[in-house]
């Protein structure tokens, strides 16, 4: 597992060890952090291991999981040159690992490829609307340019590949100064400090509980290998930011304000998954409502004791 110490890859790590699998975690900690693995580390099938991904690696494998990529825009924009590198060298380095290997390869793509999208809601054969030259383009062109060099090992070398196009996911283990926006919401909110909308906050997102998202992996991984994808994998309920915000605010009675700032460069306007595909051929579909999940990641976040000791100060000083 490539980006194993992140959000999303210490979830899909701890859900394979728990099947009876023996897990390698290869990360960097660019984003990740060894805090979210080490209950894993006594785990005797479980091993950690420090490498960028923008460097070979020669370990030997059965399959892999290539999660390695910042994924908040504030974390993949903080030096956007190493972000395509890991996206489009991390890419060639795991797709030569899995041809000499003969191992199969997931690659952890994004509802990104589809850009500020014309087509709603995105099936997976629409091409997308991507800016190539914009401040979300060292995202969205590298995990592009990952789905073509995956098509392409698939087409010239017959590697078993898969790609998932993962739609916004949330859950406990988000950084809390990660930068998106259920995390930066929930931590506001517990701080009782204003809850940055970024535009007027009608632009929308649908949003996928962690546990749901890993599963969706797992049994995309093990599907016939004719189901290359890519396949959405997201939660169609759509909602729009401000929705969001409120939800937030009520859901931890906080005594947080809305604020506005201006809306980032090329930030999508709509995004809702049509995940007919993954219900089709993975007989996967999320169940888990916003409200509930949101319930874990503000319980997550609660127990936090930097974010915790913070809430009381803010209410004494209030
Ligand atoms: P994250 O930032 O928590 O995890 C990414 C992990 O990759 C981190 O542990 C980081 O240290 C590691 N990493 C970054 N560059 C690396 C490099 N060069 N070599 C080795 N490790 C490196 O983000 P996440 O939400 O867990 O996302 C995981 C993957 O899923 C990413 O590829 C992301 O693009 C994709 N994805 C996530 C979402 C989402 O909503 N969470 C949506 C679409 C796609
Ligand atoms: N957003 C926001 N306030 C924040 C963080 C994000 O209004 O503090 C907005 C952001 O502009 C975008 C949406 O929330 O429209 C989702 O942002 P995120 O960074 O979570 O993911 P994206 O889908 O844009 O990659």
């Amino acid at each position: 597992m490539t980006g194993g110490a992140g959000f999303l890859g210490s979830h899909l790590c701890e859900k394979l060890l728990a099947a009876g699998h023996d897990v390698l975690c290869v990360d960097n900690y660019f984003t990740g952090s060894k805090d979210n693995i080490a209950h894993l580390l006594s785990n005797p099938h479980f091993e950690a291991m420090r490498h960028d991904v923008t460097f070979p690696l020669y370990v030997e494998v059965d399959e892999i999981y290539n999660l390695a990529c910042p994924a908040s825009p504030i974390q993949y924009q903080r030096d956007p040159v190493q972000t395509t590198k890991t996206s489009v060298h991390g890419a060639i380095n795991m797709l030569g690992l899995a041809k000499r290997t003969k191992a199969r390869i997931l690659q952890a793509s994004t509802s990104e490829v589809y850009g500020d999208p014309q087509l709603h809601p995105q099936p997976e054969h629409y091409w997308g609307n991507v800016n190539p030259i914009g401040s979300r383009a060292c995202y969205d062109e590298g995990k592009r340019c990952a789905e073509t060099l995956f098509f392409d090992y698939w087409r010239q070398y017959q590697l078993e590949i898969r790609v998932a196009r993962i739609f916004n996911t949330y859950g406990p283990r988000m950084h809390s100064n990660d930068g998106r926006v259920v995390s930066n919401f929930i931590v506001q909110a517990l701080r009782n400090e204003p809850i940055t909308i970024y535009g007027e906050g009608n632009q929308t997102r649908s949003f996928l509980y962690v546990d749901e998202l890993v599963d969706g992996l797992i049994k995309l991984m093990a599907a016939p290998n004719d189901l290359t994808g890519p396949v959405n994998l997201g939660n169609p309920n759509e909602f729009t930011i401000r929705a969001l915000a409120e939800k937030v605010i009520e859901m931890t009675g906080s005594k947080s304000e809305i604020e506005y700032h201006p809306l980032p460069e090329d930030d999508p306007v709509q995004r809702q998954p049509d995940i007919a595909l993954a219900r089709a051929r993975l007989d996967w579909e999320p169940g888990i409502m916003l409200q509930e999940g949101l319930q874990q990641t503000i319980d997550f976040f609660r127990a936090d004791p930097s974010i915790v000791r913070t809430t009381s100060l803010a209410q004494q000083s209030a």
